[in-house]
């Protein structure tokens, strides 16, 4: 095998292992008949138990790709051992990278883009729009790419970013794809602000 073709498998190897565990997340909440209850994508959503349990579905897919990553790294060792060692060391790269990645969490780093106390949040949110006394007498919340705010009054009712929530898309497939692979889930404005999700007044 010359070096050219070996660099072609590594890097098979590393697109695969990143593409398996995120599959989840990537795939199996865009088709249309899971987005009924939403509006198309980057529209606000209004609060509802609905945008709750996405939270926690989404959130659900996160921690799976802990489970399918040992299909790539079964693969990759299996490839270093009796297959093509390239593509089997570009799988285990990857794959391992994504183990790391969401382990880290664990030893102080960046939450996940969704966590449980964000469903909660939320949820508090929508229940305080319900009963009077909240921003105004005709309150309804909506979640907006920087936070979440009344349609009605327009005050904002929270500063946490919104993640992407599994909706297709507005950009064309490779682009959202991509832009997806590459922020994670996170609200892009997350990695500026590096504000965690219970930041709220
Ligand atoms: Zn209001």
């Amino acid at each position: 095998m010359n070096l050219l073709a070996a660099i072609g498998f590594f890097f098979l190897g590393v697109l695969l292992g990143t593409f398996l565990p995120r599959f989840p997340f990537l795939m199996l909440s865009r088709t249309r008949g899971f987005n009924t209850k939403f509006p198309p994508h980057p529209e606000p959503i209004p609060l509802s138990p609905h945008l709750t349990q996405r939270v926690l579905h989404m959130r659900m897919f996160y921690w799976m790709s802990l489970v399918v990553v040992i299909l790539p790294l079964g693969l990759g060792l299996a490839s270093v051992r009796w297959g093509n060692a390239a593509f089997g060391f570009g799988l285990l790269t990857s794959s391992s990278w994504l183990v790391f990645n969401r382990l880290q969490y664990f030893v102080g780093g960046m939450a996940p883009p969704w966590t449980r106390d964000m469903a909660i949040q939320l949820q508090i949110l929508a229940n305080e729009a319900e009963v009077s006394g909240g921003c105004c007498n005709w309150a309804s919340p909506y979640w907006g790419v920087t936070g979440v705010y009344c349609v009605n009054c327009k005050a904002k009712l929270s500063n946490m970013p919104r993640p992407d929530l599994g909706r297709k898309r507005r950009e064309r497939r490779p682009l959202g794809f991509l832009y997806l692979l590459f922020t994670d889930g996170y609200s892009i404005l997350s990695f500026f602000e590096n504000i965690p999700s219970s930041e709220e007044e």
